[in-house]
């Protein structure tokens, strides 16, 4: 190393976990100025850019950083706007650990620790979000040509927002009454606050996108409907938000949620605020979580945060296999979640009444690895038991939404109900392009945004060739 750095990244401050525990205000607390400028001086300025090939929107991050070291923050928010129009959702919620952190040549010193690359976006986002407001005069002179998006999640968003840059006239059909996808409905409020959200996708009303909201389109409106209201392209990022319920017996009884479910009747619904919120969720004392991802950690934190007594995560297989993020799982054990590895549900016992009163779980052991390269989990016999529960969640994945797709003649889809679409994200319909969690399969908010934004490209083109020569 040229010169010395802190080998150890600047701590985030967070909320005491006893605390955070029974409230929703954002658990990670953000840099203030100092720490911020002491993270940004560890960054080496390297020559070659690994920490942007690793970003999926190539966010210059040697840049934006040095414009940090040298107090230049309004310099610093402009060079991140520039490859990313949510950057405070991204600095929060990313998994940069495997991205542009993953690769940063700090890391690879013996001891050292990565630039902490998230949190530095997040505090120059937030910079922005208090000092640089949104210049709703920026707005490109529109150039007459129409196009539709489908969904209002980071992908649709994206999209949307890039192509309105390049002066086409977008409109965003969003099934819910609010914009943001999961970044709305399904990332908790102490993660991800909704009035961030919402200020950063009302941005994008800046650069002349409009949205059109409680359109569920397939219902309301299908492809010809769009055509014939003149709508020369159409881009769809209808995600996956299907859920998908384990086959036991049990399944059906009140009491046993699906994490999305869960999830959008405390986000979107804000039942946290009942009786002031119309939308409630019946917590009772024991609640048990099935699955061992983010949605999982996000559905027993948000439940402790209800008033559960008692939640407990049960994962089929070992802590070391989990998917969840590190951090978030290590502020899910801070915060008092107990977690039941190597254990999986067999049934859901009910009361007279319909309602999950209990579940019946086996113990599992691991065997050889399985398609996906993790240790298959196989059922140890005879280690049946039944732990008494009031509410089941279930967090074991989700499907493609077949709400729009499944109305639309032509549109070529996997054997899974995914958009197939080629390297230019275009479908089998010339005029259609598609992106994020709905091609992709449940995945991040950054690779949404990313494929919102080459579909933006490759849609800019298409309409480009169909001008008169
Ligand atoms: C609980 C949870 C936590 C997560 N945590 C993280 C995280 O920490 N970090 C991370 O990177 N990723 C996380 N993810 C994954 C990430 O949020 C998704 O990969 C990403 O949001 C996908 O973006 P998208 O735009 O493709 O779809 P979505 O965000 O799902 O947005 C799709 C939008 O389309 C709308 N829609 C659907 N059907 C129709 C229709 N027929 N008509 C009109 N509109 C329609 C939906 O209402 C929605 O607004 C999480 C996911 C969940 C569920």
């Amino acid at each position: 190393m040229a010169r010395a750095v802190n080998k150890k990244r600047t701590v985030m401050p967070t909320q005491d976990p006893h605390v955070r525990a029974r409230n929703f205000n954002e658990v990670a607390l953000g840099f203030t100025e100092e720490d911020a400028r002491t993270e940004a001086a560890r960054c080496l300025q390297c020559k070659k850019r690994n920490c942007v090939a690793g970003c999926p929107v190539e966010v210059p991050i040697p840049e934006f950083i040095k414009e940090i070291q040298n107090r230049d923050y309004a310099g610093a928010f402009r060079t991140v706007m520039g490859k990313n129009l949510l950057p405070a959702i991204c600095g929060r919620v990313c998994p940069q650990e495997t991205q542009c952190e993953a690769v940063c040549t700090l890391g690879k010193v013996k001891d050292s620790e990565p630039v902490a690359i998230g949190r530095l976006e997040r505090y120059i986002a937030d910079w922005g979000r208090e000092h640089a407001p949104p210049d709703h005069t920026a707005c490109p002179m529109g150039n007459g040509v129409k196009v539709a998006v489908i969904g209002a999640g980071p992908a649709g968003l994206t999209c949307a927002g890039e192509l309105a840059r390049l002066g086409y006239e977008v409109t965003v059909f969003e099934a819910f009454h609010k914009l943001g996808g999961v970044l709305t409905y399904g990332i908790p409020e102490f993660r991800l606050p909704k009035a961030i959200v919402q200020q950063e996708v009302q941005n994008l009303t800046c650069v002349g996108v409009r949205f059109s909201l409680n359109q569920v389109m397939g219902k309301a409106l299908d492809v010809n409907d769009l055509k014939e209201k003149g709508f020369k392209a159409i881009f769809v990022g209808v995600g996956a938000g299907l859920p998908v319920f384990m086959k036991i017996p049990g399944v059906e009884l009140n009491g046993v949620l699906s994490a999305n479910e869960f999830l959008t009747r405390v986000n979107l619904m804000k039942a946290y605020e009942f009786p002031r919120a119309d939308t409630m969720v019946d917590i009772g004392k024991r609640v048990a979580v099935v699955g061992g991802g983010n949605v999982a950690m996000d559905s027993a934190r948000t439940a402790l945060r209800l008033g559960a007594e008692e939640v407990m995560v049960v994962y089929r297989r070992s802590e070391e296999e989990m998917p969840a993020r590190r951090e978030e799982y290590e502020h899910a054990v801070e915060e008092g979640i107990r977690f039941l590895f190597l254990t999986n549900p067999t049934k859901i016992l009910g009361d007279a009444e319909g309602r999950a009163r209990a579940i019946e779980v086996q113990s599992m052991t691991l065997g050889e690895p399985d398609k996906s390269g993790r240790r298959k989990p196989v059922v140890v016999p005879g280690s049946e038991k039944t732990i008494d529960v009031d509410l089941v969640i279930m967090a074991i994945g989700t499907q493609a939404n077949p709400l729009f797709t499944k109305v639309t003649p032509g549109l070529k889809l996997n054997e899974w109900g995914y958009i197939e679409v080629n390297e230019r994200m275009q479908s089998s319909l010339p005029y259609l392009f598609a992106g994020g969690d709905i091609v992709t399969g449940s995945a991040t908010v950054i690779s949404a945004m990313a494929a919102g934004r080459k579909a933006a490209a490759a849609m800019h083109e298409y309409l480009q060739s169909l001008k008169p020569k």
